[in-house]
């Protein structure tokens, strides 16, 4: 090897060696991603990534409301609204959450939301796409875009948890994912610290979508983290048929239901 080609080799083994890391964590991950028990250790299979007792606490019960995938009681139905939806006018069509905003879920969304965490991120859009497979698969949707963040936000961090969602959600539905097509003109404060009526407020208008092609007659799917109020969503959903979508639907990995 001459001594020009040893550091395009080098480069291309550490990159070749990266994915098939990434690859090895992906298909045999040396420990589950919600407990991080050493899987060979403990005997353990993982499917998904998951231990058996954590891909337990992640099956969710069906019965939600069809609107705004909140948890209802056993004897509501399915196809409408729900106590907490009721008086909401959304603008997309409804919400499919893997489950509610608690427990593990909400410890397993906080890990994701960190930078370096995009495993985890990845393992929860899974969970939320094998949720809804069926519902997902009729939506026919055409484009998947993520609730971006302002972009001076987004440089200080360099990552967005509804960014790798909705690169996942792009994969298991084999759709385009259009992470320009809608962007945030402003800053908002920290939902968790405004009340209700005040995170409506703040979202509304910070969304703009670009009217092109992608956007113009499609059915997107909106993907973010939670959703709580749907104030977010609901600021992005208008955007988006501002700019000529023709349906929009949200998936989020949790439906918040505390106020
Ligand atoms: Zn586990
Ligand atoms: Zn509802």
């Amino acid at each position: 090897m001459s001594g020009t080609d040893r550091p395009f080799a080098a480069h291309t083994t550490k990159a070749l060696a990266d994915w098939l890391r990434a690859g090895g964590d992906w298909l045999f991950p040396p420990s589950c991603l919600a407990c991080r028990r050493d899987l060979a250790e403990h005997r353990l299979i993982a499917i998904g990534g998951l231990c058996g007792d954590c891909r337990s606490q992640l099956t969710f019960e069906r019965r939600v409301c069809g609107r705004c995938s909140a948890p209802i009681g056993p004897n509501l139905p399915t196809d409408g609204d729900c106590i907490l939806c009721r008086d909401e006018r959304y603008a997309f069509e409804r919400a499919f959450a893997l489950g509610p905003y608690d427990g593990v879920l909400r410890d397993l969304i906080r890990r994701a939301q960190k930078p370096g965490q995009e495993l985890v991120a990845r393992m929860l859009a899974r969970q939320t796409a094998e949720r809804w497979t069926d519902e997902l698969t009729a939506a026919n949707v055409d484009v998947v875009v993520p609730v971006p963040q302002f972009l001076p936000q987004w440089w200080w961090r360099r990552y967005n948890t509804a960014a790798v969602l909705a690169d996942e959600f792009s994969r298991i539905l084999r759709r385009p994912v259009s992470g320009w097509s809608l962007v945030k003109t402003r800053w908002t404060p920290s939902q968790a610290q405004s009340s209700p009526s005040d995170r409506r407020q703040q979202q509304r208008g910070a969304f703009r979508a670009v009217p092109w092609g992608r956007i113009r007659g499609r059915t997107i799917l909106l993907v973010d983290d939670v959703l709580t109020t749907g104030g977010t969503s609901q600021a992005a959903t208008r955007a988006l048929l501002a700019a000529g979508a023709a349906r929009v639907l949200v998936a989020v990995v949790a439906r918040g239901i505390g106020r």
